[in-house]
Order: structure tokens, then sequence, then C-alpha cells
């Protein structure tokens, strides 16, 4: 099915602000509360937010076939069940209600009264019950950068890295969206110097820039995804900020790898851009420095997106220093070669389950995608605009990652995930 709703030409009779991260041929999906406390899927044009479960009622769906209530749901987990040509009908119908040289919509007030909303009459939900929440460990330069600082700065890299992504399995139960602040975890650590550990707050709680993709059912049980099928079986991506605790992770990681460094926390952003919306944007991943085991090889070498992506810190009752730029095209790992990596062994994958790239460093220092690397375990300081210094995230900060393509005809955005981290949890 060709991608009508990608047409760079095609413009929307909604009123949305220029350079906006949601033109008519971006269409993500999200999950929202609406001013009459109703949780709807929904879309986004502009700073218009579009209730499919409306449009549906109204029969704007027509011809589609959906269930009834497809989109009266608080998950996105069964319309992703339904597979990449739903996705795709769906996705060109919506670019069809709100062409511009559509009015059947337009001219329908009562209708329009009922399917849109503007952004602060609604409340943004996490878009799909996760089940399994996989994060890869996928940029060399970040690889780099951590093995250079915890191990070994002759053998940064661990021998199976270039041949493997790497990836452990984490905890879905804290995944939040945008918006959502965070509590300082406490756990145990290890002074500097001590032969015991301690138990408090984290002092080094840091952020990590990843992005995360949405699977739908791919496989069955014992069933392997071969890498150029794998796209087919990922519905779109997110922003995700892997909130890590470093003291804790220091003293914890060996030899399991994370745990509760990692599991209190990680926030996305709300809506998810669908594989189909990024097409323009597809680049290659860079060349492998070691031959790939056949079961990573790919056809089609452009596999990778050119998605720029930045990380900003608004101290309380100031204003946002942007402390890093870097693109997800730095990746070493792809996510076919993910996701292929991830059931070669016959683990099945669901419909809702989150695989985060990886930290997403790139190789210069301002590209660094967490604080860890950005102010090297704490020996550089980053100074922000209000005159203050961090070497990792303050109570009250708020932590904002943005992420954009952007070609001469197109600009596709995710958004932003914001979240304020907040002091130890205290009960009242
Ligand atoms: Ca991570």
């Amino acid at each position: 099915m060709s991608l009508l709703a990608n047409d760079p030409k095609r413009k929307t009779w909604l009123d949305i602000p220029d350079n906006t991260d949601f033109p008519i041929q971006n269409i993500p999906f999200g999950v929202f509360l609406t001013r009459d406390d109703i949780i709807t899927i929904g879309t986004r044009i502009g700073d218009y937010a579009i209730d499919l479960g409306a449009l549906h009622q109204l029969g704007y769906f027509e011809g589609i076939p959906l269930t009834d209530d497809i989109f009266l749901q608080d998950t996105l987990n069964d319309f992703i069940a339904d597979g990449r040509k739903t996705w795709r009908s769906v996705r060109n119908r919506i670019a069809e209600i709100f062409d511009a040289n559509n009015d059947k919509l337009k001219n329908n007030k009562d209708h329009c009264k009922t399917v849109l909303f503007k952004l602060d009459e609604i409340e943004m939900q996490m878009p799909v019950q996760v089940g399994d929440y996989t994060d890869f460990y996928s940029s060399k330069e970040h690889a780099t950068n951590v093995g250079k600082m915890f191990r070994d700065p002759e053998n940064a890299l661990l021998p199976n890295w270039l041949h493997i992504p790497v990836g452990y399995h984490g905890r879905s139960s804290s995944i939040i969206p945008s918006g959502i602040p965070v509590h300082r975890p406490q756990g145990q650590k290890l002074p500097k110097g001590a032969d015991e550990p301690i138990f408090g707050p984290s002092r080094l709680v840091d952020f990590e820039l990843e992005m995360a993709f949405i699977t739908t059912a791919a496989n069955h049980l014992g069933q392997a995804i071969p890498i150029d099928e794998a796209e087919n079986n990922i519905f779109g991506m997110v922003i995700f900020n892997d909130w890590s605790a470093r003291d804790i992770q220091k003293w914890e990681y060996v030899p399991l790898g994370p745990f509760l460094a990692k599991s209190f926390a990680s926030s996305i952003s709300p809506w998810i851009v669908t594989l189909d919306a990024l097409e323009p944007f597809r680049t290659e991943s860079p060349k492998p420095i070691k031959p790939l085991l056949p079961y990573l090889k790919s056809k089609d070498n452009k596999k990778s997106f050119d998605i720029n992506l930045e990380v900003g810190i608004t101290p309380k009752n100031s204003t946002e220093t942007v402390v890093s730029h870097t693109n997800f095209k730095y990746m070493y790992w792809n996510m076919s070669q993910q996701l292929s990596h991830h059931t070669v062994n016959g683990c099945p994958v669901n419909s809702g389950d989150m695989m985060a790239s990886g930290t997403i460093s790139g190789p210069t220092p301002d590209s660094y995608g967490s604080m860890l690397e950005l102010s090297w375990r704490g020996e550089k300081p980053l100074k922000l605009n209000d005159g203050t210094e961090r070497k990792f995230i303050e109570d009250h900060d708020t932590v904002t990652m943005r992420g954009f393509c952007q070609n001469h005809e197109v600009r596709i955005g995710f958004g932003e995930v914001s979240t304020k981290l907040l002091p130890v949890f205290k009960d009242k």
C-alpha cells in the first residue's frame, strides 16, 4: 500500500503553526484523556489533538475493516496488533480527512466540535501497555566512553560488542509519559575507598537520551524474525529517557547488568511517530567494523533514520540550557538488527513491547547522550545559563528531550519528553 499520507505537497485545512513537529505528513498515534474525562486514541496535527474514537463513530473510517471499539481503548495495543496494512489505511484516511481539498469534516461544525481538541484540553497518557521492555546498548561512542571510564581505556569495547547488539531486559512498570515527575531513587552505593556499601539517596542521577521502538505481535515461541522482515513488525518510535542512578549502578551491575539503577523510571514522549512517517529520512548505519553474522546482515543498507536530538536542563525558576545535540543515525546497531537478534533464539515479541536503543552519543563531546559522559564522570561540570554548574541532575531540575527529522520538504517531529526530578519520595 502506498504511503499517500507522506505526500510532502499536501496541506491541511486546520490552522497549524509553521515549522510544527506535527504537519499533516506526520500523523502520529497516542492516547489522551479528553475535557470530558474520556480516554481515547487520537492523533495530532499542529496543536490539535484529534479524537479517532469519535471520528470512527461518525463513520469517517468507512471501508477500512476496523472493530467498532478499536479506538475506544485506553491503549494502542489492539490497533497495533491489527498490523501494518491497517496502520497504513488509517493514516492515509486521516490525511484525506484533513486535506485542504476536502471540506466534508471541515464544513461540519458539530463534528469538528466533537473530534478536535486544543492541547490544553487534553492530558496525554501512556500510548501502549508495555508488556516487555528491552534496553539495548547500541551506540559505539557511548559504549566506548563508558568502557573508558569504568574499565580499561585501552580496551574500552568488550569483545562481544562488535558482534552482538548487546541488551538487557528492563522493567515496564515504571515507564511513564512526559510530564510525570520522577523521585530521586535510594539504594546501595559503595563510597570511594570503602569496603562496605551504605544506603541512601542516589547522588548521581542521570538521564540517558534514547529512542525506543514499539512492536506488533511479531512471532511465535521458537520462531525468529528474519532481518529483512523486522521493520514490518515495528509500529513506530518515541523519545526515551532512561533515568539512571550511576552510584547505584556502579555497585550493583556486576555480574548480571543494570537492575535498580535503571528500573525506578523511564520517561517517553507520548506520540508514537510511525516508521512510515519517518520513511523520507532513511539513512545508512555506520559501516560494520567486524564482519556480521548472516542473521544480522540485511539486503538494504538504509535501515537507520536521520533524527536530530537534543537535551535541555531547566533548573527550578530558571531557563533551559541545551546541553547536548546528537543524532539517531550515529547508532552502530539499527532497529532491524536489534529485533532480529532479540528473536533469533525464538523469544516471542508482543504488541506494545518497547525496545530502547541505548544512550545515543555522537562523536563529539557536545553530542554525548548522558551527564556521565557530558561531565566526564563529574570531572568537567557543565555551565548552565543561570551561572550554576551541573555534574549530574539536581532536585527540581527538569530534563527535556526533543527530536525531529527535517529535509527541504517536510519536518517530522516527536515533540518532547519533559520530566522533573523531585527529591526522595516521602510518605505524608
Ligand atoms: Ca539505557
